[in-house]
């Protein structure tokens, strides 16, 4: 007997995690209910850092303008030793940290999932799981004791280092016990100078002033070790700790919220076990220094989302979750053992002086800061590649103009062949303004390419050139070593999203198809046809799921002059790259299309001379010649995930030359 289930997933925990999972899933079209134990949401602020990898996630979702303008949280640290992030990727537009408090993230994240059609059920702790082989059975209970089962076919544990998902599944969660305890409180009605990471003879203290005119202290008296508690430890405590490690009396401030935090390092052995999934601190435990902790939790929920949805509703495989956990465990491990060594030069007592001297030291060097901040940063992890996700449109603000403007291609690397002018210089300024970093292919002309990099980086985008002459030996191995070297350089990876085969050459006046050489013909096809191809060949290697390949084709392929035989031969031949190839690699999510432009001004003297311009123009049917943006800018869109459903198509940019 088949089961009707009441849902998708059931995400257990409603914090940032599970609410951006929830959000997530329910854009791409998976069923989504979140269970949550809190009545009302959280009013503390507990994590307020957001990591760079982290706004590219939220900028790729359109939650950057809902969160409006974020203050820069200023420097960073490593173990308190200051490491500016900055230097993480010169010119990545969300290098460095910033600041938003927990409370606002999951108002806006809650809001979110909910528009998307998340149903949240708060109130409801989770009482038990049970895996019925298809399908999983989930029993919440609430403070009355009212029971309510729910039916999922999967459930996302995001419920916090206490996680019952974890629990009543019986993850492991290996690691070691806490060695270390520092007092943190939210504190009205004082005024002390504000303090960052100082270690003074006694102890560690930390200060800072919030907008709303509370104080943030956080301290730790060298060699305390973890209290047994049963709550939050008391005003007096935290109070005489300050005293003694600063000398200052807080006593009189009104607490507004208190809480103790240590050490503690563990992580589920496995992310995944049959129907059930671990996502944010319910996965790991760490100690929440410098926003490290929410962001990690944060990015697994991205890949969650992206995994899971593409199990349920694409075609992928059991094996498509098991990549979540291949993936995100490592990492988590890797950032726990950063997060660990960060623990012992903060809170360790003089012993480690002279290692945080000797470390402060190395931190001077370039390749150690890169390296560092990259980590922190969360930008030394491959990316999550985002299937297509629905948002919800929101009003515009002030804040949130520029990077919407940037939004659609954030976080995307694209290479234009040819871009050092024409159609392929515009294309380039396109994505770029739209958030990618661009490779600026030429053959020659250097100064041109230079010019495309100094336009793209003048408007705030990133963009570097790279040289290679098509139609020779070993032109598209050369291409890609200047590719590959320039990715790595400025995001640690040689992945290309997007992939525009432009480059391209034809004879200005034609040549009539009688007096056409073997060899002018062997070296239209070497350019224009061979030379796009194992383009495409190469690039298989580092294109992620849900790439896009666009190669520029003509509308001579469908309107004849005889002058142009050769080289219109050399367009139909790209045009069968897009039809195989659409086909070849619809699995991966990858859309392959030919656009085809009519004449076009690429500035060439020929459109200096009106009464040819004049002529030409009579070909299109709204009577002018093309410019180079109205063709860059449906390459654009075919890059972008609303032109997900179109695959092996070809796009007729040619200003209606076509219809006679
Ligand atoms: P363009 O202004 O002539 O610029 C050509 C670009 O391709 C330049 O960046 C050039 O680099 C590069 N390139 C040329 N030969 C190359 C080679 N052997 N190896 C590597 N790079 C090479 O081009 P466009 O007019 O904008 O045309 C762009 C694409 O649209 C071409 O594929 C073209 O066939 C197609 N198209 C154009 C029109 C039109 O009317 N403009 C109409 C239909 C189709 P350097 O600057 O270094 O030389």
């Amino acid at each position: 007997m088949s089961v009707t289930l009441d849902t998708d997933v059931v995400v257990v925990g409603a914090g940032p995690v599970g609410l951006l999972l929830a959000g997530d899933l329910c854009a791409r079209g998976v069923r989504t209910v979140v269970v949550e134990q809190l009545a009302e949401p959280m009013t503390e602020s507990r994590a307020s850092t957001l990591h760079a990898r982290t706004m590219e996630v939220f900028a790729e979702r359109g939650i950057l303008d809902r969160l409006g303008e974020l203050p820069d949280g200023g420097p960073g640290h490593f173990g308190g030793i200051r490491l500016d992030l900055t230097a993480a990727v010169p010119g990545h537009p969300y290098a460095g940290q910033w600041k938003c408090a927990q409370t606002r993230i999951e108002a806006v994240l809650q809001e979110r999932a909910v528009e998307l059609g998340a149903r949240i059920r708060r109130g409801r702790r989770l009482a038990g799981l049970d895996d019925r082989g298809d399908h999983m059975r989930v029993e919440t209970v609430t403070a009355e004791g009212g029971k309510e089962w729910l039916t999922g076919a999967f459930v996302a544990g995001c419920d916090g280092w206490q996680s019952t998902v974890r629990r009543l599944t019986g993850f492991d969660f290996v690691g070691q016990d806490a060695t270390r305890e520092m007092l943190r409180a939210d504190v009205a009605g004082i005024d002390i100078p504000n303090r960052r990471f100082e270690r003074l003879r006694d102890g560690l203290a930390t200060a800072y002033r919030w907008p709303d005119g509370s104080t943030r202290v956080m301290v730790h008296v060298f060699g305390a070790t973890p209290r047994t508690r049963t709550g939050a430890p008391g005003f007096d405590e935290i109070v005489a700790a300050w005293a003694q490690v600063t000398g200052e009396r807080i006593g009189h401030g009104e607490p507004l919220w208190l809480n103790a935090f240590d050490n503690t390092r563990r992580q589920a052995s496995q992310y995944r076990r049959g129907r059930i999934l671990l996502a944010g601190d319910a996965a790991h435990v760490q100690l929440p220094v410098g926003g490290q902790a929410l962001n990690l939790g944060l990015q697994d929920a991205a890949e969650l989302g992206e995994r899971l949805a593409a199990h349920l509703v694409g075609q992928g495989e059991v094996e498509t979750l098991d990549a979540y956990h291949a993936q995100r465990h490592p990492l988590g491990a890797r950032t726990l053992t950063n997060i660990q060594a960060q623990a012992f030069l903060l809170l360790g007592g003089h012993e480690v002086d002279a290692l945080r001297e000797t470390f402060a030291e190395l931190m001077r060097f370039d390749g150690v800061r890169t390296r560092l901040a990259r980590a922190i940063s969360g930008l030394d992890a491959p990316r999550t590649r985002a299937a297509p996700l629905a948002t919800v449109s929101t009003s515009t603000t002030t804040a949130g103009d520029r990077r919407a403007r940037m939004d659609r291609l954030a976080n995307k690397t694209a290479l234009v062949t040819g871009s050092s002018r024409g159609i392929g210089r515009a294309t380039a300024l396109r994505m770029a303004g739209q958030g990618a970093l661009v490779a600026v292919h030429y053959a020659s002309d250097e100064n041109a390419a230079g010019e495309t990099v100094r336009l793209i980086e003048q408007d705030g985008g990133r963009a570097f050139a790279v040289q290679a002459e098509l139609g020779r030996p070993g032109d598209v191995h050369e291409l890609f070593l200047g590719l590959e070297r320039g990715l790595k350089e400025r995001t640690g990876e040689a992945v290309l999203d997007i992939l525009v085969n432009n480059a391209g050459e034809q004879t200005a006046a034609g040549v009539a198809p009688e007096d056409i050489t073997p060899e002018h013909f062997d070296r239209l096809f070497a350019v224009n046809a061979k030379a796009p191809f194992f383009i495409v060949q190469r690039a298989l290697a580092l294109l992620p799921d849900g790439g896009r390949i666009i190669n520029i084709s003509s509308g001579l392929t469908r309107f004849a002059n005889p002058e142009q035989t050769a080289y219109a031969m050399t367009k139909g031949a790209i045009e069968q790259i897009s039809l195989h190839f659409a086909r070849h690699l619809a699995p991966r999510r990858i859309t392959v299309n030919s656009v085809a432009p009519g004449i076009t001004n690429n500035g060439s003297p020929v459109f200096d001379i009106p009464e040819v311009v004049e002529q030409m123009a009579q070909l299109s049917a709204f009577k002018r010649v093309g410019e180079a943006v109205d063709v860059a800018d449906v390459v654009m869109f075919l890059a972008t995930d609303e032109a997900r459903w179109i695959t092996g198509a070809f796009v007729d940019a040619s200003g209606g030359t076509l219809l006679g």
